[in-house]
């Protein structure tokens, strides 16, 4: 099956075919750096690391440009209000955008160009709008003229009287419409400008994106993506940037997230709701994140709350509670490595079939994460079967670790260290219930003294006082284990 993509361009799903066989050319538009990041800005990044990997998977070279946006108004702002310079604004974000990248383990992009440095192609592109007539100057101002494109609202599916109608009636004079948008401004007083030929000033917003395209991936791509709050304007007028200068079809596919809310609140700046990611991570796991990202849609809203977080980590919890299952197998040098049982050769063809169709029907990841619990299900089993023989349990357990790291990384998950990771969400559990480990510690000590003294009855009281802590302890012939309640 070949891959079919919902294009917003048509509103239809369809086969995605590159421009040029094997090769992808792959744009996604980027954060403004004005602030850090919250989850929600971190769902394209952590879907379109999704779709680099995929595509790659496929045998497509990949070149996949995320952009910066480090000049705007609400860098200018913050600059101000901090008594700084927009360029040391704009660097501290870019940092730590990068700091939480990182931390999520996903792919770096081949490119990340910045709006400032890309004037002169930025100049070069608006100029080429201005002399084939698609934009006008007025006062040292640069307008893209809507009524030389006519294709404009094809995308958002916004028909331009409509847009119009739709306009208040006091508009700015220097418009030949009301929907025309500006490429290029002057400055105002104190803030960054470059030289052009209209005016000493910036450019705005929707022209940066259209030009670092033009010049790192050409006039053509092959994916745009963003967040569905970027269909318009930005996107309508990329497009009618893009193709006014080229002449050519700007994108073949668009592909655009939708959001996420939190407590079911729109998740934005302005109502000040939100949790940035760099929090998430250190409340929770950023293994955490992109389960919570990839496991539903990226075409339906998404909700979160701290009983689908429970949810989630619970059902994360199982996934490395059987790899290191596998782990403990896999390192028992008493053990050689057997046959690899049928029915887990079985569940992961099967699996292995399903998740391919899915991946390939506009990334359903939802049904990618169903499949990988089949097989999780499948190894438990054979783990929990009287008489299976133990070598050939090895070689199971190769084979089921070894699946889940392939698929897990395509979506930058199931890379950790099971032990580690199943201690990180020991330690993540202590923090959220507000325990003390260390007494928890000197509990456990004090047990295993009750137990070696025999004194059962001091070792049964202490258990019950863990419990109420909502610490469970597991007695075994090689000693003892503790963990915090799960959910
Ligand atoms: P901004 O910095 O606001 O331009 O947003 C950067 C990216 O994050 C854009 O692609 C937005 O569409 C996306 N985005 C912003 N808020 C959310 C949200 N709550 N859920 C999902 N994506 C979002
Ligand atoms: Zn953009």
């Amino acid at each position: 099956m070949t891959l079919k993509l919902f294009n917003t361009l048509g509103k239809n799903k369809a086969a995605f075919t590159p421009l040029k066989a094997g090769e992808v050319k792959m744009y996604v538009c980027g954060p403004t750096v004005y602030g850090r990041l919250h989850i929600g800005n971190f769902r394209g990044a952590i879907l379109f690391n999704l779709v680099r990997n995929w595509l790659e998977k496929l045998g497509n070279k990949v070149t996949y440009v995320y952009n910066y946006t480090d000049v705007d108004d609400q860098i200018i702002k913050k600059a101000n209000e901090e008594k700084t310079t927009a360029t040391e604004i704009s660097e501290r974000y870019i940092k730590a955008f990068e700091e939480d990248f990182k931390r999520l383990g996903l792919k770096k992009h081949e490119f990340n160009p910045r709006v400032t440095e890309f004037m002169p192609q930025i100049i070069s592109f608006i100029d080429g709008l201005v002399k084939n007539g698609h934009a006008y100057v007025v006062d040292g101002e640069v307008y893209y003229s809507i009524e030389k494109f006519k294709d404009y609202g094809a995308l958002s599916g916004n028909k331009l009287e409509d847009l119009n109608a739709g306009q208040r009636v006091e508009v700015d004079k220097k418009k030949k419409s009301p929907l025309d948008f500006v490429l290029w401004k002057p400055a105002k007083p104190n803030e960054p400008f470059w030289e052009s030929p209209w005016s000493k000033g910036r450019p705005g917003w929707h022209i940066e994106c259209s030009a670092m395209i033009k010049s790192i991936l050409g006039d053509t791509i092959d994916i745009h993506g963003g967040g569905i709050d970027l269909i318009f304007p930005h996107h309508e007028c990329e497009i009618a940037q893009g193709e006014g200068l080229s002449g050519k079809k700007y994108c073949g596919h668009w592909m655009h997230n939708e959001f996420l809310n939190l407590n079911d609140q729109k998740m934005s700046k302005s109502l000040g709701n939100i949790m940035t990611a760099q929090n998430f991570m250190d409340t929770y796991h950023p293994e955490i994140l992109k389960y919570m990202m990839l496991s539903l849609h990226y075409r339906s809203s998404f909700n979160v709350n701290n009983e689908r977080i429970s949810n989630l980590v619970l059902a994360l919890s199982r996934v490395y509670a059987s790899l290191k299952n596998a782990l403990n197998l896999i390192h028992d040098d008493k053990l050689t490595f057997g046959k690899v049982d049928d029915a887990l050769s079985l569940a992961i063809k099967n699996a292995d079939a399903k998740m391919i169709d899915s991946m390939n029907d506009d990334f359903n990841t939802g049904e990618v994460m169903s499949q990988i619990f089949e097989v999780v299900r499948t190894f438990n089993n054979l783990l929990v079967t009287k008489g299976k023989n133990k070598n050939d349990l090895k070689a199971s357990a190769q084979k089921f670790a070894d699946w889940i790291k392939s698929w897990g990384a395509l979506m930058s998950l199931f890379q950790e260290d099971p032990n580690k990771f199943i201690s990180d969400l020991d330690e993540m559990y202590i923090r959220l219930k507000g325990l003390d480990k260390q007494v928890i510690i000197d509990k456990i000590n004090l047990r295993l003294i009750a137990r070696q003294n025999k004194d059962w009855a001091a070792s049964d009281k202490i258990r019950d006082e863990l419990i109420a802590m909502e610490i469970e302890v597991f007695d075994s012939p090689t000693g003892m284990t503790w963990q915090v309640k799960r959910g």
